[in-house]
């Protein structure tokens, strides 16, 4: 059979243009669809980078106002938000114009419209155009997950997308959620000087990470005065004046809270819903594009890759996924296979919170094997010099061969110190080759060779 193009990539996303270059730079024919109103993808639009650019503003006000003891005197500092969020619109210009830039550039067919399967080599455009094709890639994203509430739809809510284009700072918010969504943006509002309240069903905030990461961010947000509910159990929302409000049970009391503004940040689904793929005899798992550890769904020529799988919303995992499905395409008898041994994820909060591969709670219920040690920031020089006092690293190795089995770091630039264990799993170190590393003092770095030396003399190898 004769096709339009190699491979067809739907999605201009993270996923989308990894898959493309990947595939170009292979020698396929391949065309780029991109249904959304404005090119850039998620992580650039609405996601990673704007959310960054506010936290890092906001960062920097924390600290100019809790300076004095560093020395540093003078007037009372303000936030001026219309210019914190202008900085922001035009980093995320710059970076969505060089996107552009990138899926223009003439290596492959970039075109606007939406798409959607009318056979399994087939997809139909909104422009009523057929395209076929002899292999796809589904990279459509993800979409905030509809409100579970009724009440609250009547109400009114925020998501993240609209908490990036405010043009104001809401005098008091209700952020429903404690995943990282949630909580960098709890701690962002709060920081400018929001009154949050963050309602959280789980015990505990930030639970896909050890328990006393969440513990310690939460520490955290109420010394900076903000209310934090966990445990809870959403019963209904209600407006009352100019305030819109939510109750819920804690503890067997019922609580009610009110606020000018609620933000919902209770999870994503996966963009599968408008492909049709059922005429392409796709398989989905509810919403998710379910795929094979090589990025294949269950119709050998269509893959899948990024947020619509709905693995990880991680953006370095949707690239991957991309060029893994990419590669699959161009050697398609030498399947590659992603592995999630090294996952990384790193939550913008001050503390950052990061963690790579496994966790000891993730170590316990899967049965694994593990020695454990941690060690606090409230004890290591270069961090104390910094008055950057919370958090901890920890460490798991297994106990007979000593290898680095996950780490997390919650602490200052946390999102950046995780790589130094990401590099050490990446290539199979034991606890003993990060105890001899050199590291220069005083860093905040050296602090891994604490929990690596006490690991190390517990596993004599
Ligand atoms: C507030 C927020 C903060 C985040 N922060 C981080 C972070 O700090 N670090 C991190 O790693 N991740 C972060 N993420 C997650 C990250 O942004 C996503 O995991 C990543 O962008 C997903 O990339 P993707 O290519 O799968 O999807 P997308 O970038 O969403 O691309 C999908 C594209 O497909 C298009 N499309 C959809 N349906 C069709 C169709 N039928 N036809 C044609 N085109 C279609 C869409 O228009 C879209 O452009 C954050 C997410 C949010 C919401």
């Amino acid at each position: 059979m004769k096709f339009d193009y190699d491979v067809a990539i739907i999605g201009g996303g993270s996923a989308g243009y990894a898959a493309a270059r990947t595939c170009a730079a292979g020698g396929k024919k391949t065309i780029v669809i991109e249904g959304g109103k404005e090119v850039g993808g998620l992580c650039i639009l609405r996601g990673c980078m704007p959310t960054k650019a506010l936290l890092y503003g906001a960062e920097v006000f924390h600290m100019v106002r809790h300076s004095q003891n560093f020395g540093v005197v003078g007037g009372v500092p303000e936030i001026h938000f219309p210019t914190l969020m202008a900085r922001k619109d035009r980093l995320i210009k710059d970076f969505a114009d060089y996107r552009v830039k990138q899926l223009t550039s003439g290596r492959f067919e970039f075109i606007r419209a939406n798409a959607r399967f009318t056979d399994p080599h087939t997809v139909e455009l909104s422009d009523g155009k057929r395209i076929t094709a002899e292999y796809f890639i589904v990279a459509t994203g993800s979409s905030i997950a509809p409100s579970p509430f009724e009440s609250l739809d009547e109400v009114g809510y925020i998501t993240s997308d609209e908490a990036l284009t405010l043009d104001h700072l809401p005098k008091s918010m209700i952020v429903l959620g404690g995943g990282a969504v949630a909580v960098e943006f709890a701690q962002f509002f709060c920081r400018l000087g929001t009154r949050v309240t963050l309602i959280q069903r789980s015990p505990h905030i930030l639970k896909e990470e050890e328990i006393e990461a969440g513990a310690v961010v939460e520490k955290v947000f109420r010394q900076e005065n903000m209310t934090v509910f966990t445990d809870t159990h959403l019963k209904a929302a209600w407006t009352e004046g100019n305030l819109k409000g939510v109750s819920f049970v804690q503890n067997g009391q019922t609580v009610r809270v009110a606020a000018e503004q609620i933000l919902y940040a209770l999870g994503r689904v996966p963009n599968t819903a408008n492909l049709d793929l059922k005429n392409a005899g796709v398989q989905l798992d509810l919403d998710r594009f379910l795929t094979n550890s090589q990025m294949q769904s269950n119709v050998p020529h269509i893959f899948g890759a990024g947020d619509c799988t709905g693995m990880y919303e991680i953006v370095h995992i949707a690239i991957q996924q991309g060029e893994i499905a990419a590669y699959n395409i161009l050697h398609p008898n030498n399947h590659r296979a992603i592995d999630y041994r090294t996952l990384i994820s790193v939550i913008f909060t001050e503390p950052q919170v990061a963690r790579v591969g496994l966790t000891e709670r993730e170590a316990k219920q899967e049965k694994i094997p593990y020695l454990a040690a941690s060690y606090p920031f409230n004890d290591h020089g270069k961090s104390m010099i910094m008055e950057a006092l919370d958090g901890f690293v920890k460490l798991l190795a297994n106990p007979e061969t000593g290898e680095i089995l996950g780490g997390t770091c919650v602490g200052p630039v946390g999102g950046e110190l995780i790589h130094e264990i990401v590099a050490a799993m990446h290539k199979r170190m034991t606890v003993h080759d990060l105890a001899t590393m050199p590291h220069y003092h005083p860093t905040l770095a050296e602090i891994w060779t604490y929990p690596a030396e006490e690991l190390a003399d517990q596993i004599r190898i």
